[in-house]
């Protein structure tokens, strides 16, 4: 059984936000504070991400990533990983991404419910541009989560950075050594217009092909394959064998919409079929207005033949979509 869109993609990757919540003010995400939150009541708990999520394995989706806001801010967490990872091995991944604030506290408890990776996000590897970029002091927090996911066995840690011309552009080299030293994969990120503070500009993007050109001046890269599949990232290997990936991710510049398989569900129980989608399904109204598991079954087959053909970022007549990355789940 397989979950297609109208344009002949297969779907086999869904991202669930399980709050729009975040304890970091990034600011090319949430510059000016939390946008208004969901009401209590609408964000679905963790029975019905459950269920819906065991609706949407039996649809053919084989991977599973948690994000958010920050998803640790949500309590209990590793209760919910715990039914997730029962829907293995029709689930054939589970995953979590966080900015690594609370990720020590909760890390074994998540290995031990069957989370299978995580990915954290690290956007400077000074304290102060930390500071600066995050609005909080915790570059040492990251670093122990990250030293927490390696030698609990999440293989391979994957470390997300937005690089942003002016505030980041100036690290890649030394992000490229982390990974080095690490053994540990770095995932560059053009940014995209989904910031509450709408201030997005082209000015502000660095191409993934100028990440890539920057980074192998220094350490020669070696793309691992010639084709992406339906990945995001081109990933490059170093040339001399040093452990490490370095992974480039450039929707703005290199979209790669045409192999996307991915789809969104939103902490409030909406499903999104794109990132820049201006228009959301309402899920939770579906399954708490009493809908059998057919009819269930029924709304997300037509919902996913609604996935959009690709994104318009490109274009002059391009709309911001009003709800930020943090409330979509990134
Ligand atoms: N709080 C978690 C974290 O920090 O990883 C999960 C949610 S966060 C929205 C997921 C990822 O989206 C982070 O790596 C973040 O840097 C990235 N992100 C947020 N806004 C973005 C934007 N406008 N463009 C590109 N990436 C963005």
């Amino acid at each position: 059984m397989a979950l297609r869109d109208a344009h002949d993609r297969i779907i086999r990757d869904l991202r669930i936000s399980l709050t729009d919540r975040c304890n970091f003010r990034c600011f090319y995400c949430l510059p000016n504070g939390e946008p208004p939150l969901a009401r209590k009541e609408t964000i679905l708990t963790f029975e019905e991400i459950a269920y819906i999520s065991e609706i949407f394995v039996s649809l053919g989706i084989e991977k599973i990533r948690l994000t958010g806001g920050e998803p640790l801010i949500r309590r209990e967490v590793p209760r919910l990983v715990t039914s997730l990872a029962k829907l293995k091995p029709g689930l054939q991944d589970l995953a979590l991404t966080t900015n690594g604030f609370d990720f020590p506290r909760h890390a074994k408890a998540l290995k031990e419910a069957g989370l299978d990776r995580v990915t954290i996000s690290l956007d400077s590897l000074d304290r102060e541009k930390f500071l600066d970029i995050t609005g909080v002091d915790a570059l040492d927090k990251v670093f122990t989560a990250i030293d927490s996911a390696r030698s609990l066995g999440f293989e391979p840690v994957k470390i997300n950075a937005v690089i942003i011309r002016g505030r980041n552009d100036d690290e890649l080299v030394e992000f490229a050594g982390f990974a080095r030293e690490n053994g540990v994969s770095i995932r560059f990120i053009e940014f995209m217009p989904l910031d509450s503070g709408h201030d997005w500009s082209r000015e502000m993007v660095v191409p993934g092909r100028e990440i890539r050109d920057t980074i192998n001046a220094v350490f020669p890269l070696k793309l691992k394959e010639t084709s992406r599949g339906s990945e995001t990232a081109w990933k490059y290997e170093f040339a001399d064998g040093s452990p490490g990936e370095i992974g480039i991710i450039a929707p703005v510049t290199e979209m790669f919409c045409g192999a996307c398989s991915r789809i969104r569900l939103t902490a409030d129980g909406q499903i999104r079929t794109c990132l820049f989608s201006t228009v959301e399904h309402n899920l939770r109204d579906v399954i708490r207005g009493g809908a059998s598991r057919e009819q269930t079954v029924e709304f997300i087959e037509a919902t996913a033949l609604k996935k959009e053909p690709r994104h318009h970022i490109n274009d002059p007549e391009f709309v911001q979509p009003s709800r930020t990355m943090s409330f979509i789940g990134g």
